[in-house]
């Protein structure tokens, strides 16, 4: 029995946010907002997104014994995430420093804190006993996503978005079912040359071993590929005001729908329009939809 629709293993972030005209090159100084603070981290976005979706969701993850950890823990209660698995302590609490242009195109420095003390010892098998579908991104150290494959049962579907993208060892792409990537992560796991074809790419990372794949193109949708074939997941039409946590919703979407038996298409058309709805809003958790709201 299967306590939980979705295991999130990933990061936990204070999104430190400050709207721009511009975002500064190089080298440049440019005046911006007062500071907003929002709960983040792609493992702490996805949770939240999948809670807020009805699925039962746990957060296995570290932040510092300190006010961002406290705030984020609050946040992912108040979503319905269990979070008896987050543990506490050993470095501060992760930091992202976003910026926000008009457009809703934005720019991030994360500075990892307890996130990198997330040891591949925190990775209890009986967590995953308990899930149906385990996501993990890459915010939180290679080796304990490592640790995360390793450690799946049979009956685990594995979903991994490789953010902030990286080389990655045959075991880990081998259990993606799907590897969610976006354009700048495909063209990085792709390496030199990837060109500018969407289906190019997605048959090039099919190539790397997962068992499928999904790359997303923001207000172009998402191109879903298996070995069955490929097929372009149009975006839902919307007025687009800050597409941080963008890919999080899809993701943890996707990884619930998955969960629940649906097709690859039909789960990632059920994602866009949760990812549609968090870029009409501010901020990643608080502008995930319920479920209702999606209806
Ligand atoms: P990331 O946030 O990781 O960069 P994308 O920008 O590709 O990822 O967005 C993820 C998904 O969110 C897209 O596949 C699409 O379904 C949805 N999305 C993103 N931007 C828009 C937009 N402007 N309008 C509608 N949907 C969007």
């Amino acid at each position: 029995m299967c306590e939980f629709d979705l295991v999130v293993v990933g990061s936990a972030n204070a999104d430190l946010v400050i709207r721009v005209e511009r975002r500064p090159a190089a080298g440049e100084t440019v005046l911006g907002s007062d500071l907003v603070v929002h709960p983040g981290g792609k493992g702490g976005n996805q949770a939240v997104a999948a809670a807020r979706l009805g699925a039962r969701t746990a957060l296995l993850a570290r932040v510092g014994d300190d006010a961002h950890g406290r705030f984020l823990l609050d946040a992912q209660r108040a979503a319905g995430v269990d979070t008896s698995h987050v543990l506490v302590g050993g470095a501060p609490t992760g930091v992202a420093l976003i910026t926000v242009d008009p457009s809703g195109d934005n720019s991030i420095v994360v500075s990892p804190g307890a996130n990198g003390r997330l040891t591949p010892a925190d990775v209890r098998a009986d967590l995953l006993e308990h899930a149906r579908v385990v996501s993990a991104q890459l915010e939180i150290p290679l080796e304990t996503v490592v640790a995360v494959v390793r450690n799946l049962r049979p009956h685990n579907r594995f979903v991994l978005n490789p953010s902030p993208p990286r080389a990655l060892p045959d075991e880990v792409l081998a259990a993606a079912d799907p590897l969610i990537v976006n354009e700048h992560e495909a063209r990085v796991l792709l390496g030199s040359q990837p060109g500018d074809v969407p289906e190019e790419w997605a048959a090039g990372l099919l190539a790397l071993g997962p068992r499928s794949v999904v790359v997303t193109l923001g207000s172009r949708g998402a191109l879903v590929a298996d070995g069955a074939g490929m097929k372009l997941i149009p975006a839902v039409r919307v007025r687009a005001v800050d597409s941080t946590g963008a890919g999080d919703a899809f993701t943890a979407a996707l990884a619930w729908r998955l969960g629940l038996s649906e097709p690859l298409d039909i789960a990632a058309a059920y994602a866009a329009r949760v990812a549609a709805f968090a870029v009409t809003k501010a901020g990643a958790q608080e502008s995930y939809p319920t479920v209702g709201e999606v209806l």
